[in-house]
């Protein structure tokens, strides 16, 4: 369904080298995606080449951006069909990916999507809201890699993200052009819940445009009383250090 020669460019360019079996996995998860998304709305992208681009280039640039080591365990904050988790599983058949999200219609594509291409070992599906996760025990400061997409502006995403990553471990928050604006808005945010950016790395893929990846090290825990419910997340936006 998707043209996997010019998905192999396109990892190329991002200095990844996918195998036939990791195209022709892409190319299912295409299919099931395609198949899916007459049922329940799960992507506005429908044509093949922007597929490629938008969701999975698009998603591969994590890998590009930082080093995940080898066994690494991630959560992909509000994955909706599965982006940029499923493609980092793919790609990555060692590392250990926790896939978000608050809409449980979204996740029972997921989880077909997981069982299809055998990747029930390596990813599973959470149905919970970002901000729960991060004042649930076992999942505050549990993974090396916070990942997210298209969720909320970065310093909504901050609060969601950091708690539920380790102190040493990296929240990758994957921008369009805006990322720049968005990160002078996030800073005070950041540095709250315990983060450090670390680098802003920039691609363009394809002809699709300016996409940016904002890398941020966690340095110091977050503080217990974070994350706040969501309604106080909006409402009072951290513009200074409290
Ligand atoms: N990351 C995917 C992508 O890039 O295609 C999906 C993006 S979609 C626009 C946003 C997703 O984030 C939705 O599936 C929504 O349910 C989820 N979401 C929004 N706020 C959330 C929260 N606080 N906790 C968990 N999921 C959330």
């Amino acid at each position: 369904m998707i043209d996997t020669a010019l998905l192999a460019q396109e990892a190329d360019n991002l200095g990844l080298n996918l195998t036939e079996e990791q195209l022709d996995d892409f190319d299912r998860f295409a299919e099931m995606l395609d198949f899916w998304n007459g049922k329940i709305n799960l992507t506005a992208i429908k044509d093949p080449t922007e597929m490629v681009y938008k969701h999975f280039a698009d998603s591969l640039t994590v890998l590009a951006a930082v080093a995940m080591p080898q066994g690494a365990s991630f959560v992909d904050v509000g994955t909706g069909g599965g982006f940029p988790g499923l493609p980092l599983l793919i790609a990555r058949r060692d590392l250990h990916g926790v896939l978000l999200d608050s809409t449980q219609k979204k996740l029972l594509f997921v989880d077909r999507a997981l069982n299809g291409l055998n990747l029930t070992e390596q990813g599973r599906t959470l149905h919970m809201r970002a901000e729960d996760a991060g004042r649930t025990l076992n999942l505050r400061n549990r993974f090396d890699f916070s990942v997210s997409r298209a969720v909320a502006n970065l310093r909504e995403l901050s609060e969601y993200c950091l708690p539920l990553t380790k102190v040493g471990g990296t929240f990758v928050a994957l921008k369009g052009s805006k990322a720049g604006e968005e990160l002078t808005e996030a800073k005070a945010a950041i540095k709250l819940f315990g983060g450090e950016v670390a680098d802003i790395k920039r691609f363009v893929l394809g002809e699709m445009g300016e996409r940016n990846v904002i890398v941020i090290q966690k340095t110091s825990p977050t503080p217990p009383k974070y994350p706040r419910l969501s309604a106080k997340i909006a409402k009072e936006p951290i513009t200074s250090a409290q």
